[in-house]
C-alpha cells in the first residue's frame, strides 16, 4: 500500500503521458480524432480522483465517514437525474397526477437507493473489492453515466463521442494505475525485507 501523496502525484504527472499516447492510437485509427479542452480538463479531474480512490478504506475515519455521506448525497443525485431523464417520472405522474408529489416521491426513491449504494459500497470495501479491476470497470460506467446525464449535458461542455470514451478510458486508467502502484510496491517491500 503506497500513501496518499505517491498515488496523487503519480496520477497527476503519469496524466500528459497518458494523454499523448492516447491522441497517438486515437489518431492512428482515425485521422479526425481530436481532444477539446473540455475534455483533456475532465478527463484529468476523473484520472487523478480514480488514482486514490481505491484508499478509501485505507484513510482516517474521519475522512472515510465524510467520503460516505459525500457518496450518499452523490449516489442521490445520480439516481434523482436518472429517473427525470427516463420513463420513470411519467409513470410516477401517471400514478399520482400531481406535480409536486411526483417530485418528492422521486427524490425520496432516490435517496433510499443512493443510502443503500453507499452502505454496499462500504461493504464491499472491506471485504477489498475497491482494489480490483472490477471496481476500476465500475468507477468508468459510473463516469460514462454521469457524462450521459441530462443535467451534466446543461453545463454545455459540448463532448463528442471521440472525448465521452477517452474521459472514460482516463478513469479506468488512473484507476488502474493506483492498482499497479499498489502492486509493485509491495513486492518491492517484500524482495527489501525476506
Ligand atoms: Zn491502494
Amino acid at each position: 500500500m503506497s500513501n496518499f501523496k505517491t498515488h496523487i502525484y503519480s496520477g497527476i504527472f503519469s496524466y500528459p503521458l497518458f494523454m499523448l499516447i492516447y491522441y497517438l492510437i486515437g489518431r492512428n485509427i482515425d485521422s479526425s480524432f481530436i481532444l477539446g479542452m473540455n475534455a483533456v480538463s475532465l478527463a484529468f479531474v476523473f484520472y487523478v480522483i480514480g488514482s486514490d480512490l481505491p484508499d478509501l478504506d485505507s484513510n482516517t475515519a474521519l475522512i472515510k465517514r465524510s467520503m460516505q455521506f459525500i457518496l450518499m448525497i452523490f449516489f442521490t443525485l445520480f439516481f434523482y437525474n436518472i429517473i427525470n431523464d427516463s420513463s420513470i417520472h411519467n409513470k410516477i405522474y401517471d400514478f399520482v397526477s400531481v406535480d409536486y408529489l411526483v417530485v418528492f416521491i422521486s427524490f425520496t426513491f432516490s435517496l433510499i437507493l443512493g443510502f443503500l449504494v453507499s452502505k454496499g459500497l462500504d461493504l464491499l470495501n472491506h471485504r477489498g473489492f475497491f482494489h480490483t479491476f472490477w471496481a476500476a470497470a465500475i468507477y468508468a460506467f459510473f463516469t460514462f453515466s454521469i457524462l450521459n446525464l441530462n443535467i451534466f449535458n446543461s453545463f454545455n461542455f459540448d463532448l463528442n463521442e471521440f472525448e465521452t470514451t477517452f474521459i472514460t478510458v482516463s478513469s479506468f486508467t488512473g484507476y488502474s494505475l493506483h492498482l499497479v502502484i499498489d502492486h509493485f510496491s509491495s513486492s518491492f517491500k517484500e524482495n527489501k525485507f525476506l
